[in-house]
């Protein structure tokens, strides 16, 4: 008897008709590179991979993270015949000692004599017979075992199921260039579009001397993170004190926030098409802060010249924090060290910027020189 993982990957998958070879193809090569280091063997089997592994908590634990996986099962393998799968299952619902259950076959090898729901009733009889007081429960029963009939049968119960991360197999999709500072938000921001299978890039303005280094080493260690669920992250520094310099003596105070982030767009759209990267993200969510109005996002968006992606437009705050503990990055990003944002803050920021005014007031500055010094002296750091 053999202990193999099962995985089960995201429904979605199987409606991409006939993108779907590339989808799945992308898949089995982002599960190969996460299991580096293990010894393994993956086969693919009709819109499953069974994977062998010698360290097979370890493997579970890693293919489980990895996106387009909805699912990963710890299954034990036994030959494809009628007794043994009796068997296993009995063991299985005894270790399980529930009130009742319920068995669901699956027979992909039609070479199997009986069909499906043949094969459930008569394993359920079997267990039923040896174990008293055992119920069948059809609805939400407490232990579900499933038998799955391919070249050989592999059986499982709810315990031995957990849940995956879901989404799409990563860079799949396009990239994005995530402007990454060090607060709660803008990390689940690039985790969920790392989810939906994009390619992550990472932006960070830094204000030295006015924000310090262990701000710098915070967005770092986020970016480090969020690289445990993609693949290589590269994080752009972007040396940001000059531009807002140049803001504060040359424009209204009022508008300070709202041309800083004019300029924060500039230089990520300016980064992403040095590099290729098609789409900006951000971790803005619709009425937030004084900056997150509607007509702050269409002030900001004005300077874009690719889509920008705001993943958590629509999303509480409270919400937001639960997907940054789920993801690890709470802990890094409520660590107090300011952000260059916080220190630029004017008293009375305008909630209601109009684009012509804005243009108009930031036209002393030297935008286009200001931009490209900026992009001239970005530092790249790599996280793997
Ligand atoms: P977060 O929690 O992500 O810092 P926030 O609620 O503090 O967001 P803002 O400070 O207004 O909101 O920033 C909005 C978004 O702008 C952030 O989510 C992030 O995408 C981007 N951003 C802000 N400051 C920086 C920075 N210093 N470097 C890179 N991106 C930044
Ligand atoms: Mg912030």
């Amino acid at each position: 008897m053999n202990k193999l993982i099962l995985v089960k990957y995201a429904s979605e998958i199987f409606l991409k008709g006939l993108n779907r070879n590339k989808f799945e193809k992308k898949l089995r090569d982002n599960i190969k590179k996460k299991l580096k280091g293990i010894n393994y063997e993956l086969i693919s089997d009709q819109g499953r991979y069974f994977i062998k592994a010698d360290d097979i908590e370890e493997a579970t634990e890693r293919v489980r993270k990895v996106f387009g996986v909805a699912e990963v099962c710890i299954v034990t393998e036994v030959p494809r015949d009628m007794q043994a799968i009796k068997e296993e299952a009995l063991k299985k619902v005894k270790d399980a000692n529930p009130k009742n259950f319920k068995i669901e076959t699956n027979r992909a090898n039609k070479v199997f004599p009986k069909n499906s729901l043949e094969t459930s009733k008569e394993v359920g009889a079997y267990v039923v017979y040896h174990m008293d007081g055992l119920e069948v429960k059809v609805k939400n029963p407490e232990c579900l075992v499933n038998i799955e009939i391919r070249e050989n049968a592999y059986i499982y119960t709810t315990k031995d199921k957990i849940k995956g991360a879901g989404g799409l197999p990563y860079g799949i999709n396009g990239s994005t260039m995530l402007m990454l500072s060090g607060g709660i938000d803008s990390p689940v921001a690039g985790y969920l579009m790392a989810r939906r299978g994009v390619e992550l890039h990472c932006v960070y303005y830094h204000s030295h001397p006015y924000t310090s280094e262990r701000a710098k080493d915070k967005v770092k260690d986020l970016a480090k993170i969020l690289s445990t669920y993609t693949e290589k992250v590269k994080l752009h520094i972007v040396p940001f004190t000059e531009i807002q310099m140049a803001i504060i003596n040359g424009c209204r105070e009022d508008e300070l926030t709202i041309i800083m982030r004019r300029f924060m767009m500039r230089v990520a759209c300016g980064l992403a098409e040095k590099y290729g990267i098609q789409s900006v993200a951000t971790g803005e969510s619709i009425g937030q802060v004084a900056s997150q109005t509607m007509e702050g996002l269409m002030v900001s968006n004005d300077c874009a010249d690719r889509p920008v992606f705001r993943p958590l437009i629509a999303m509480d705050k409270t919400d937001i924090m639960d997907i940054a503990r789920g993801i690890g990055t709470y802990e890094t990003s409520i660590l107090p060290y300011e952000d260059c944002c916080t220190i630029f803050v004017p008293k009375h920021p305008k909630t209601k910027p109009r684009v012509e005014s804005i243009r108009e007031s930031e036209s002393v500055l030297n935008i286009d020189e200001l931009v490209n010094k900026a992009i001239e002296e970005t530092e790249v750091v790599i996280f793997q």
